[in-house]
């Protein structure tokens, strides 16, 4: 008998009523490299896992009422390691039913354990997964009922799972998408192979339609039978509203590239990669000389324009984009085209947007003022002289026929032909300027004299203002007397006009070796900062308030920049609004080397 049990490949164990181990197999005797008397009385329970201890001991327990045994647990290997076996015990009875003995079994079931336990760990993997993604995930039947959906599908619709499950998650499709849907289901289920196709979704929360992806694969036997559809809902709102926003600013995009109004141009380290229609019809290129690359930006400006381009295109990249600027470009056919452009750069930082106005009407416009203002000017010049004169023999008769009682209307009419003959020479010498036909008499000036000259002039002519005059140059400057005269009479002017009375009039004369300093300060009006780099341009007036009753033409500054550019010299103002400005003239000693 004891041969054949421990020749069983199961260990079989015979304890006592009390409990106690009496007998156990050789196999458990090598399993647990124990002897019997080892396992003496409760001694078995050392072999036990002690996280297993207590429960099976309640169990052993329990059996003693209940009359049989049969419980999980772990069991010490002679080399230390735990396996689980499944423990049986019956009890021996005698013809009077006391228990004599018990005998058990311990069936080794660690590989199924393992198995179990892997099964649960997948299956616990597979719920986190289907209930942690952020995606809706439904399986159908392999006839396209739908039998499982997670929980963000029930949430996200507001129905259980049950009400999702057959076609009952279809109430929740968009209708306008229900039949586009309902095709290409139709034809994925009927081949059997994985389909997408976007829908919306009503949202339970908001009860709003949302934008989805849904994808579905058929999974099969090893058969290749289609047993079932696996399927993923991905909320693509955003995408849509990307996608949206993105389709209108292309629109809006190739409406601008489009328009007949604006030249655009696309350009990349100084070549023009695109350019829309306008711009390829203003310069008379067509689109294969853009796309071989014959438009460079360099060579297709005027030679005299090609240094204000280049400071452009620093300024570009320093700021991200240009302040319009005028130019001409040469044409295809060699002619020019004035041009305004502007531009911005790209976010891809050798990229740039150029955008191009034609401006010749604006030019044209332009020359045809500026040719009525030489010609008006002209016009006017001569029946002026011919006035002054007159004026001037007039006087002359009354001095001699002692006649005093006109006097202060013939004073009065000669004062006001000395403003229109003075308004007229602006005129003249600014369309001279503008034509580059201002001529200068070079020669030796002592500013000093010159100065205390001006100086004294307008102290007589307004005798009401304090006018102050120090420092000095010292030394002689190469220059045209009669247009410096110019540059400081108008100076003061201005320095007159724009203060009052009570504030004096600052001229501070100073040199260097190489050059003279004229300053004419006032504690006027001042000029506000942004308007400083303005007010030499030609026509240029500052507008406010306080200066609306103040007539000019702004052409003063305009003609004082021209004189002391073409001396070489520079001009500067400093100001501060509400207590003056400061004109600085810097004038170099000899004559710039281009005169002469
Ligand atoms: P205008 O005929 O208007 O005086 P100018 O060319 O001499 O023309 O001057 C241009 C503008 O500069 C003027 O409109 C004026 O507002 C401003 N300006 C010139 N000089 C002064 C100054 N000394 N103080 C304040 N503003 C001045």
């Amino acid at each position: 008998m004891r041969s054949l049990v421990d020749a069983l490949p199961q260990f079989v164990w015979i304890a006592r009523p009390d409990g106690s181990i009496s007998y156990n197999n050789q196999r458990l005797i090598d399993y647990l490299a124990r002897k019997v008397e080892q396992m003496e009385g409760a001694g078995w329970l050392e072999a036990v896992h002690p996280d297993d201890r207590e429960r099976v001991w309640e169990a052993w327990q329990t059996a003693q009422i209940e009359q049989t045994y049969e419980i999980e647990h772990r069991l010490r290997h002679g080399s230390g390691a735990y396996r689980w076996m499944l423990v049986r015990g019956e009890p021996q009875r005698d013809s009077q039913g006391t228990i004599l003995y018990w005998v058990g079994t311990c069936t080794d079931i660690e590989k199924q354990k393992q198995v179990e336990q892997q099964l649960e760990e997948s299956k616990q993997n597979l719920w986190v997964l289907t209930e942690m993604v952020p995606q809706l995930i439904w399986t159908a039947r392999a006839d396209g009922q739908t039998d499982y959906c997670n929980q963000r599908f029930c949430d996200y619709t507001g129905a259980t799972a049950e009400q999702l499950s057959g076609y009952g998650w279809r109430q929740f499709v968009h209708p306008d998408d229900v039949a586009h849907m309902t095709i290409i289901r139709g034809q994925a289920f009927s081949t059997g192979s994985p389909y997408e196709v976007e829908y919306r979704l009503r949202e339970n929360k908001t009860g709003r339609y949302r934008w989805f992806l849904v994808r579905a694969m058929p999974i099969r036997d090893e058969a290749g039978q289609l047993i079932k559809w696996f399927g993923t809902c991905t909320d693509i709102e955003e995408q849509k509203h990307i996608e949206d926003e993105l389709r209108q600013s292309q629109e809006r995009v190739n409406a601008l590239m489009n328009s007949n109004v604006i030249g655009i141009s696309v350009i990349e380290a100084g070549r023009m990669v695109d350019a829309n229609e306008t711009l390829l019809r203003m310069t008379g290129y067509t689109r294969e000389d853009l796309q071989a690359g014959r438009l460079n930006v360099m060579q297709m400006t005027a030679p005299e324009y090609r240094e204000r381009t280049r400071q452009a295109h620093q300024e570009l990249h320093a700021r991200r984009s240009l302040t319009p600027y005028e130019k001409e470009y040469i044409c295809q056919d060699g002619s020019r085209l004035p041009v305004l452009v502007g531009g911005i750069l790209l976010q891809r930082p050798s990229q740039a947007i150029g955008f191009v106005l034609d401006n010749s009407a604006r030019k044209e416009l332009e020359q045809r003022k500026d040719a009525f203002i030489s010609m008006a000017s002209h016009e006017l010049r001569n029946p002026l002289t011919a006035l002054k004169l007159q004026a001037t023999l007039l006087r002359r008769q009354m001095d001699r026929q002692g006649i005093q009682t006109s006097l202060p209307a013939l004073a009065s009419m000669e004062h006001q032909i000395d403003i229109i003959t003075r308004l007229v020479d602006d005129l003249l010498d600014v369309s001279k300027m503008q034509a580059g036909k201002l001529e200068y008499v070079w020669e030796t000036i002592d500013l000093d004299a010159l100065l205390s000259e001006i100086v004294e002039t307008m102290r007589q002519t307004r005798p009401d203002r304090c006018i102050l005059l120090g420092g000095a140059i010292g030394a002689p400057l190469t220059g045209d007397r009669d247009r410096l005269g110019q540059v400081f009479t108008n100076l003061l002017s201005n320095a007159i006009k724009y203060s009052t009375a009570a504030e004096p009039i600052e001229v501070e004369l100073s040199a260097s070796p190489e050059c003279a300093t004229i300053r004419v300060r006032d504690h006027g009006l001042g000029i506000p900062r942004e308007q400083r780099d303005r007010i030499f341009e030609r026509f240029y007036r500052v507008v406010d308030a306080r200066r609306r009753t103040i007539a000019g033409l702004g052409m003063g500054l305009y003609i004082v920049a021209e004189i002391v550019k073409s001396h070489g010299g520079s001009i500067t103002v400093d100001s501060c609004v509400g207590q003056g400005s400061t004109f600085t003239v810097t004038l170099p000693r000899c004559r710039p080397a281009e005169q002469g």
